[in-house]
């Protein structure tokens, strides 16, 4: 036990908790992870699991993946493993790969006191500044971590769980609280006030209070991070199944805005989101498909929040005398440029929300070749999807996506004779299972990387 004194917090003990309090039992946490920790334990080396995988098994989830923290050196990991390779350029960390399994390994990092301009550091243009990860201790790896949840060591060997930051108590007491000075740490890196956001979300926990007081003056810090990072924060936030909660929260603390200045949420007086109903649908069945293991893309979600920025921004063009399909090519444009600023959709997703929407004018054909052609469509689905969406708040398209919804559900020749076909026409309909394949790696799959379809 020690205290230590760092410049904005103090902390006085670093708790050893034992197997009957902590509960956590080594089958929770895969082979492969238990073999890495030990093999770097036997050659001497300190090493734990750490981050997500602790908190959840605390929280009775199972995790995700396994990250495993050491006092080795990437290159002292790499001796230790023959199956091995270093990733990484600015902080290298080692993956080993046991079977199937492969085991993120990071050797302990500090966060560079902020006395000490090192040579480590980088000023960005916007005047924060940006330090190389330097290797550090134990203990200073626990404290650079973001919230005292996420900052727990478990040591398999010994079956204890190593508490520098107060972290189980806080999880014991469902709370999720910011390590150190909350306004630094957010300053330090605005993402983390997403990731509270989002682990409040997806864990049911309770923001601490000095974690939550500073977020709503704070919001506008999301300006200065890159739009790709910001792409990759909104879908885990927004795909992970809980998206309704994570939006009303995003709304509640002013994130919202910055992530999507053209989109109107806002929160009624008893806290329940007021958003386009179309929104509030497609976030709950989001959520739902989530649950039920279907697939859902970011293409789909973005589609339905500017759906009606494009609405508005096309009513004001075609004023200008344009026709229907300019206003929305241009409109799509503008929009998709003004939010790629903020959150930067990548090119495909973009292109995917083009696609949803410009199919939307054709379901009025229900005849012949150009009924055939959208049917054909291989984003059909989504864009039929998004139809019954429009449907939940405009009562004109109740009709057309019932009509469409129950064309799908007839054989091939019932189809022909519903859309005036001959009775040998083709109908090359791409195939839409829809079960998500199973992934066959365990590991990062990058955010909004599964296939196809959409939120309906
Ligand atoms: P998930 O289940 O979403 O993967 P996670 O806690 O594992 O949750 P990661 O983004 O995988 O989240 O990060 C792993 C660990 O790295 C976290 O648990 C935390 O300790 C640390 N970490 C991640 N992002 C930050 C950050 N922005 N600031 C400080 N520490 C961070
Ligand atoms: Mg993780």
């Amino acid at each position: 036990m020690h205290s230590v004194n760092t410049a904005e917090f103090t902390i006085t003990d670093t708790q050893h908790i034992s197997s009957d309090i902590h509960g956590i039992k080594d089958h929770q946490i895969s082979p492969g992870c238990l073999r890495t920790i030990a093999r770097l334990q036997e050659a001497g080396y300190t090493s734990y699991l750490v981050g997500g995988a602790v908190r959840d098994l605390l929280l009775d989830r199972i995790p995700k993946d396994f990250d495993v923290a050491t006092s080795a050196t990437p290159d002292q990991v790499r001796r230790v493993f023959r199956r091995c390779r270093l990733i990484g350029r600015r902080f290298r960390l080692a993956h080993v790969y046991d079977g199937a399994e492969t085991i993120e390994v990071a050797t302990f990092r500090g966060s560079g006191d902020s006395d000490i301009h090192s040579e480590h550091e980088h000023l960005m243009e916007n005047g924060r500044i940006v330090r190389d990860n330097v290797f550090g201790s134990e203990h200073e790896d626990a404290v650079r971590r973001d919230f005292t949840a996420n900052a727990l060591f478990y040591d398999p060997g010994k079956h204890l769980l190593i508490d520098h930051v107060g972290g189980y108590a806080d999880l014991k007491e469902r709370r999720l609280s910011l390590i150190g000075d909350a306004e630094t740490r957010y300053r330090e890196d605005p993402v983390r006030m997403l990731r509270a956001i989002r682990f409040a979300s997806s864990r049911s926990l309770r923001l601490a209070e000095e974690t939550r007081q500073p977020i709503r003056e704070l919001a506008q810090l999301l300006a200065q991070v890159p739009p790709a990072r910001l792409f990759d924060e909104v879908c885990k936030l927004m795909l992970s199944g809980h998206a309704y909660k994570a939006t009303r929260k995003l709304a509640k603390y002013s994130l919202f805005k910055q992530l999507f200045p053209d989109v109107s949420v806002t929160l009624t007086a008893d806290g329940s989101l007021q958003a386009s109903p179309m929104l509030v649908q497609a976030l709950r069945n989001t959520d739902q498909r989530v649950r039920d293991e279907l697939p859902v893309t970011p293409g789909f979600l973005f589609a339905v929040l500017l759906w009606e920025p494009l609405q508005q921004r096309m009513a004001e063009l075609t004023q200008t005398g344009m026709n229907a399909m300019e206003a929305m090519t241009q409109a799509s444009d503008e929009l998709l440029f003004v939010q790629s600023r903020s959150v930067a959709l990548p090119r495909r997703f973009g292109a995917m929300c083009r696609e949803i929407w410009m199919m939307q004018h054709r379901f009025r054909h229900r005849k012949g070749k150009r009924a055939v052609r959208l049917l054909e469509e291989i984003r059909f689905r989504a864009a039929f999807d998004f139809l019954k969406l429009r449907a939940v708040e405009d009562p004109r398209m109740v009709e057309p996506a019932e009509w469409w919804e129950h064309l799908q559900t007839l054989g091939i020749e019932r189809q022909r004779e519903e859309l005036g076909l001959p009775a040998n026409a083709k109908i090359n309909q791409p195939d839409r299972t829809g079960k998500k394949p199973r992934r066959r790696k365990r590991g990062r799959g990058k955010p909004g990387s599964q296939p196809s379809s959409g939120g309906g």
